[in-house]
Formats: structure tokens, sequence, C-alpha cells
């Protein structure tokens, strides 16, 4: 359940985010410690984890300031949200998930394996899991009810969606962030296979970059180094967890469409690690 956050009325709980009404215009966005997998919240929580994530968001938020607006007003929000929370504008969100992927993987790899495309664009042939593709392409997909997957979408169904000229913006935004990104996140020895932002417009018409940003919630970040093509890459994400709940140490069946067991605490406690460890790499700051 939500939190009671005075002077704060509850609007919307997803997966791992909670939303409230602030003042006139504005929202207060949480981020709770909720880790989900495989479409199911999971038991229990990992520590810090909203934190660490708002903090990442923030931090990427300055670095991109140049190239879009960002819908973050202040961190000054109640003290039982501290360092978990922002206020920010409350846009009119564009219902398109704008990705941009610079390697192949996950439903992209899927959608490329049965059709050699991926959202109506041609990749050429023999690519592989984790592939390098020839120029980061924007593969949108449209925004799932909850507990529902995300539909991975043509270009030509958001121009039906929202209209040319604002599909257009949305493609050449979500291109110019993730090679702003990208690059930075290289320099850090961490490869940004791909990632997803949501854009909103102010009253005025300005598109406005909203959400969280490339946190390993909304992105695949690689190590570097033991990066390559034609296979599963490590990632900074959740795959301590998934493992484990593949394993049969967890003695789950995914096939069976039942909530996975309680998490053991060293996974808890690795996965904390491995949060930990791609904020203070990306950011170069210590997490405390
Ligand atoms: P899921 O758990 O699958 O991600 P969700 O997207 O509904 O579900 P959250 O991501 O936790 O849940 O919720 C954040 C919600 O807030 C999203 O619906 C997002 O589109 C919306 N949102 C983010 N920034 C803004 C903003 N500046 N103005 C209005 N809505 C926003
Ligand atoms: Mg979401």
């Amino acid at each position: 359940m939500p939190l009671e956050i005075p002077g704060a009325k509850h609007l919307h709980s997803g997966k791992v985010r909670d939303l409230y009404e602030w003042q006139d215009g504005q929202l207060l966005m949480v981020a709770s410690d909720r880790i989900s997998a495989y479409d199911f919240i999971l038991e229990p929580p990992i520590p810090d984890k909203g934190e660490i994530l708002t903090r990442m968001s923030l931090w990427w938020f300055d670095q991109l300031s140049d190239i879009v607006p960002h819908h973050v007003i202040s961190t000054d929000v109640p003290e039982v949200v501290a360092g978990r929370a922002v206020i920010c504008e409350k846009l009119d969100m564009f219902p398109v998930e704008c990705v941009a992927r610079g390697y192949l993987t996950g439903s992209g790899l899927t959608d490329y394996q049965t059709t050699g495309e991926v959202c109506g664009i041609a990749l050429p042939a023999g690519l592989v899991d984790g592939s390098k593709l020839p120029e980061p392409i924007f593969t949108p997909a449209t925004k799932a009810d909850f507990g529902e997957h995300d539909e991975n979408v043509s270009y030509e169904a958001v121009v039906d969606t929202i209209g040319a000229e604002s599909a257009e913006a949305l493609r050449s935004l979500t291109l110019a962030v993730y090679s702003r990104a990208e690059e930075i996140a290289r320099s850090r020895g961490i490869i940004l296979a791909d990632t997803k932002f949501e854009f909103g417009t102010r009253p005025d018409g300005t598109i406005v970059l909203a959400d969280e940003v490339l946190t390993p919630d909304s992105s695949r970040f690689w190590p570097a180094d033991t990066y390559g093509p034609g296979k599963t890459q490590d990632s900074f994400d959740k795959q301590i967890v998934r493992n484990w709940l593949t394993s049969d140490a967890s003695g789950w069946d995914r096939a069976s469409n039942t909530q996975p067991p309680h998490l053991p605490a060293e996974i808890v406690e690795k996965t904390r690690g491995r949060y930990i460890q791609a904020y203070e790499q990306l950011t170069a700051h210590p997490f405390r």
C-alpha cells in the first residue's frame, strides 16, 4: 500500500513508483524499494533501491539538460520520502514508450529472429544476441496496462497516434539523448544497450523529458569488459534476481504464472550491491 504523505493525494501506483498530486500542476513521484521481475513484484524489497535510482535519474537529467528540458522541479520533499522522491511538473504524457536501441537483445532480438526487423526497421542478416547495431534505432512501444507487457509498434503507428510532427520530435530527441548517454556510459566502462524514455508536454507545447531516466530499471547496462556478442550479457540490472528465480534453488516454475518465492537475504544484499555499483561507476560519486 502506498504511504500516507501529508499534503499529497495518492494518484497511481506502478510496480515500482507511487505518484501523488502535489500543488498546482505538480506531482510528487516516489521511487519505492520494490523490485519487479518477470512482471511480478517480488518480496522483500531491496533496501535503498528507491534512493539509488532517484539519485541516478537526477544525475542523468543534469547531463542531458542542454538537449531537452526535464520535469524535475525540486527534491525538497516530505521527510518520509526524503532522498527517494522528486517534485515534478505534471505533463500531458505521450502514450508512447520511447525506446532507443544500440544493441540487439530482449524483445528486439525476438522480433528480429521472427521477422528480420524491429518495429518495422529492417536490420542486416546474421545478428545475434548482443550484436551492436549499425546505428542506434528508435523502437517505440505502446504503454501496457498494469500486468501486461509493452508491445513494440512501428513508427507509422506512432504517427497515427500522436501525429507526424510529434512523432518526429520524439524520435529525434530519443536518439539524441541515447547518443549522449551512451557516450558517457562508455567512458565509464559501461555499455548502454538500450533504454526507454517517456516524454510529455507543457501547456505551451514544449516537449519535456519525464519519468525516471537511464536507471537499471529502464535500461540495459552491460559491463564493457565482459561484453561479447552471441551470449546473454552480464548486466547491472536484475540478473542476480532473475538467475536465482530461474535456478533450481528457488523451486519456482516460471511457466506456472504464480507469485515467485521470497528472495533469500543473500540475493537481496547482492542485488543492492549491484545497484550501488551501477550508480557509483556511472556517476563517479560514492553512494554514501
Ligand atoms: P510500470 O510498473 O509497468 O512501470 P507504470 O508505468 O504505470 O507501471 P510507474 O512507472 O511506477 O508505473 O508510474 C509512473 C507513471 O507516471 C507513469 O504512468 C508515467 O507515464 C507517469 N509520469 C512520469 N512522469 C510524469 C510527469 N511529469 N507528468 C505526468 N505523468 C508522469
Ligand atoms: Mg513505468
